[in-house]
Parts: C-alpha cells; structure tokens; sequence
C-alpha cells in the first residue's frame, strides 16, 4: 500500500486555509512535469528552483483558472527528494477550489494525506525520523523555547548524535567481525579487542549523561505542568488571570466556586506551561467540593510546580499570635485544609505524603497573596521580618510584588525545562528514551557480565575457573565461552584458546553490539515498522 501511494503523484493546499493573499499549493511525485505541460500557459518547464509568472489553466477545458508563481525543483533537490513544483496562487476560495480539482483530473495525481510531503522526503532520505518529529514540533511551537529546540532538532542535532553513536557500534562489530575472521595472526589483530572495549565504555558512558537530564526536552516539548494550590478566596483564579492575561476562570468572591480544574497553556519567558487552577482545598463534606479537593491533589502529584498559596491577613494573624516559624505554620495550614490530617484524622496519609513530597522538594513555590489589605506600616513590617525570603508578598489587585513573583515563577520554569543550547542536544521523545535504553543496556552487558542472562552468566562462570595462556590479552567481556560445559572439560588443557571459543566470546559481544545499533536504528528511522511512523505522521496536517 505504501509503495502503490508513493507511486502515486500527490498534491496539496500548503498555505492555511481560508481566505489568504498568496495559497501555495504543493505537488511532489514523478508526473509532476505535467503541472507545466498541461496546466500553465506558456507550457514548458521553468528554470529549476526560480520562481516564474503563468497562467493555470484547466488541462482538460484549458480554462484560465488563475495567474500566479511556479516553482520547478527538479529530483532530488526538493524537499521531497522527488520531482516537486509549487503554485503560489491568488488566496480566494474558488480559486484554491478550481486548482486543487483541475490537479485531480490529471491522470495518476491524487490528494495527498497529512505528512504525505515529509514521509516521501523520509523515504527518500532527506530527513531522519528525529529530524521528522522536529519539524512536526516545529509546526506545533508555541513559545521560543519550544521552537529553538524544535528547530534543533529538525536540522538534525539530535539526528547526528545518534547516527554518530550508531556508526560507532557498527564499527566494534565489524572489528569483532574482522578480528574473527582474521585471528590466526594474533600480533596483528593484538589491541582490537581492547579498543573495543574502550569505545564501548565510552558510549556508556555518554548515553548515560544524555538520559540523565531530568527529562528537559520532554517537559519542554509537552509544557511544564503547574499546579496552583491553596485555600478557597485566597486568589488563585485571579493569579491565573494575571498569568493568562485574559479571564479564562471565574474570579468570584464566593469562597468555592472553581469546582474543577482549569487548565490553560501559558507561554512564561517562552517556556510553555499549562497551568492548573484547582478548587479550593478546605476540609468539606460537600461530596462536589470534596471531588475538587481530590482533583485538585492529584493535579499538585504531577505537577512539576506547585504555586502554594496564602492569604496576607491570615499569616499576619498567626504572626501576632506570636511563636511564629514559617515551616511550622505551613504544616498547620495544610492541616487546615484538610490535606495534612490531624492525628485523630489518619484516613488519608496519600495527602500527607503529597505535601511533605513539596515540602522536600524545590519545585514549589509559597506566595502571599493580598497585601494590599494590611494597611499599617506597622503590620507590614511584621509581615516583612517574619517572612524575610521565605515567600514572595504580593497583592494580584495592585500588582505589588507581581512582576517578581511571576519572574520567580518564570525561574522555576526555565530551571526544570531549559536545554542549554550550547551542549548536547536533548532527548525530546519518550519513544527516543525507550529505544536509547534499550540500547543502552545492551552495551551495558558487554561490560559488565554479572548481568548477562543465566545462560551466558553460566558459561562466564566456567571461564573464571579456566586457565588462559600467558598470551591472553583478552579482556574480560570478551572472555565469554559459549560452548556447553561439557565440551570445555573433555577439551585438553593445550588447546584451550582454540580459535573457536574465542569466535564463541566475540560473537556474543558482536551480538550486543548489533542489538544497540538496531535500537538507535529505531529512533533515527533507519529500522521502522508501518505503525511506528503512521503514528508520527498522523501529528502532521494536510500538504506538509
Ligand atoms: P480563589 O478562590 O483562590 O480562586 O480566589 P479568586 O481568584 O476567585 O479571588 C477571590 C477574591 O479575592 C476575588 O474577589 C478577588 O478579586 C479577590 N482578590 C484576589 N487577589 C486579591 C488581592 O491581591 N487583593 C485583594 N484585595 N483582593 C484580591
Ligand atoms: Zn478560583
């Protein structure tokens, strides 16, 4: 099926839809001369890649449909790698229309399904499968960030790194491969094995970096989840207000009306982030209001930010009180509503866990909200000396303390999802970290035989009560004997480094060897199934 679409001569409207000064349309496959010989008037074939002014007829009725721009780009300088032309048109309706249906009349064309473009020019390998994600990203970019790594990613940075490694791999095997074939001459193949071993450890090690980066790429890609928490009224649908610049929940001064969770995306500093108005948590016996509370909790788990917030008057109350030590009135108040339970009340110790998890942790963030409502200077500075820099005072009503507060917030972001441009490229798919995994514990286990399946462990263990020659210069990875214990013992002591048990040891390593470069096979598209890229394509539109 896929070879009979590629066959097939495909076209599309690129540009947006709707009304438009310029549409583009788009055609790629190997009749696209007869765009030219049968719908432009003169009928030739432009200069390759320049822009040139027709008339679009009907091929059949030779009706002028238009005048615009065409491009030729000839195979393989085309986006596609194929035969591929452009009509850039007037943007009318009936224009778009009266083209796209003249293109289907021509005898093999056939409109193109979403990614059709961008799969052919995977075919024809102008674009590697990470390459493919990034510009489907691209397309998708909501904020700078977003589109910078995007943007990496489909030029390739992500590509390269990962072929780099692949090739590497491929290079140890056909090195094990050689040093098989040829390891009748020790001196000559003496140190092969051993650089092996090294390049190996080094591809570890480096594939251990590239996973261990708290997962930047992906939370930039998907946006960072932001959970804002806190007691009925205190002002959390007002902070989102603020954050979102536009109304998107209701602001009421009745105490419990955002029942559910709002979620909106907001672009902080260019990190997108999909912020989370919760319901109010209160100790309640509302069964709505306490499904809110339940939501709202659960949002705060997997929330990578936790906004907490207070209300001015009441911290000041509790500071009067006097004995005042922050930690210690956090606790309470989370008591209060209803998330750390009393000690009478251990029914729900899931919640308690949620909030000495943000306690611990550094990605949350404790606001004050409503200074504006304490007047006297002196209960300001009260305010101020208890609170020092534990939290941030604001007032959402006069913007007091605000821009500092979302500057912090904006810190926070940048902190958890900013992949520094000028290091590696960042892993920006689960699908990427799945196959590099894979991959990566497959080298693992040519380094470290304490983890080899029963079977290889098995004959690794023989091999440590076995003597080597003096001339051994085999590592330990490589040691590995496959051959059945049976066959090692009626074996005599003289013949023991036979040329076959070291295939046997290499072979194996070779094996691994191969499993990884097939892993980040996987993730470059050199190895794919039918699924695996319907699926990634089905992320892109029509006539891209
Ligand atoms: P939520 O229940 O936590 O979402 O609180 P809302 O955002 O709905 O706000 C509750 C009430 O507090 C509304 O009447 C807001 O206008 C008001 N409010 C929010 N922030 C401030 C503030 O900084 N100062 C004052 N005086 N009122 C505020
Ligand atoms: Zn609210």
């Amino acid at each position: 099926l896929t070879n009979m679409r590629m066959a097939s001569t495909v076209f599309a409207l690129s540009s947006g839809q709707g009304k438009c000064g310029v549409a583009i349309v788009r055609v790629t496959g190997k009749r696209v001369g007869d765009v030219f010989t049968h719908m432009t008037h003169p009928a030739t074939l432009p200069r390759p890649r320049l822009a040139a002014l027709r008339h679009i007829l009907h091929p059949s009725t030779g009706e002028r449909l238009d005048r615009g721009l065409v491009l030729w780009f000839p195979a393989p300088h085309s986006f596609t790698g194929e035969d591929s032309c452009e009509l850039h048109m007037h943007g009318g309706t009936a224009v778009i229309s009266a083209v796209l249906s003249a293109l289907g009349t021509l005898p093999g064309y056939t409109p193109a399904q979403p990614g059709d473009f961008t799969k052919r020019a995977f075919h024809h390998g102008k674009l590697d499968l990470t390459a493919v994600e990034g510009l489907g990203d691209l397309i998708h970019a909501e904020t700078e960030a977003q589109r910078k790594q995007a943007l990496r990613q489909m030029e390739g940075a992500l590509g390269e790194l990962y072929e780099s490694w692949r090739k590497t791999i491929l290079h140890c095997r056909a090195s094990l491969e050689a040093y098989i074939d040829f390891s009748e001459d020790d001196n000559i193949e003496l140190g092969v094995v051993s650089d092996v071993e090294s390049r190996v450890q080094g591809l570890v090690e480096e594939m251990k970096r590239h996973l261990a980066d708290g997962r930047r790429g992906e939370r930039l890609r998907s946006g960072l989840q932001l959970a804002i928490l806190g007691q009925p009224n205190v002002g959390k649908s007002s902070l989102l207000n603020t954050l979102i610049q536009r109304p998107a929940a209701i602001v009421s001064p009745v105490p419990g009306t955002t029942r559910d969770v709002v979620e909106t995306v907001v672009d902080l500093g260019g990190y997108p982030v999909v912020v989370c108005d919760t319901a109010g948590l209160r100790k309640t016996n509302d069964v709505v209001e306490k499904e809110g509370v339940r939501r709202a909790l659960a949002k705060a788990q997997q929330a990578d930010i936790a906004v907490v917030m207070l209300e001015a008057r009441q911290v000041l109350q509790a500071i009067k009180a006097g004995d005042f030590k922050w930690d210690i009135y956090l606790m309470k108040h989370f008591t209060q509503m209803g998330i750390l339970s009393d000690q009478k009340t251990t029914s729900d110790s899931n919640d308690e866990m949620i909030v000495l998890e943000w306690l611990s942790s550094n990605s949350y963030v404790t606001l004050v909200n409503k200074v504006d409502l304490i007047c006297s200077e002196e209960d300001r500075r009260l305010l101020q000396t208890a609170l020092a820099d534990k939290c941030s005072l604001l007032s959402i009503k006069t913007e007091e303390g605000l821009g500092r507060t979302v500057q912090q917030v904006k810190e926070l972001c940048a902190a958890l999802c900013d992949v520094g441009m000028a290091e590696n490229p960042t892993l920006t798919a689960a699908r990427h970290r799945t196959h590099i995994t894979a991959c990566l514990n497959s080298l693992t286990s040519i380094l470290e035989p304490d983890n080899w399946s029963a079977v290889e462990q098995d004959s690794y263990k023989i091999k440590q009560n076995y003597k080597c020659s003096p001339q051994c210069h085999h590592l330990t990875p490589y040691n590995i004997l496959l051959q059945p214990k049976e066959s090692l013992t009626s074996e005599p002591m003289e013949r023991q480094r036979s040329l076959l048990e070291q295939e046997g040891t290499i072979l194996l390593a070779a094996h691994h060897l191969q499993r990884a470069a097939t892993n980040l096979g996987h993730v470059t598209g050199h190895i794919t199934s039918e699924d695996v890229l319907n699926h990634i394509f089905s992320a892109f539109c029509i006539g891209k």
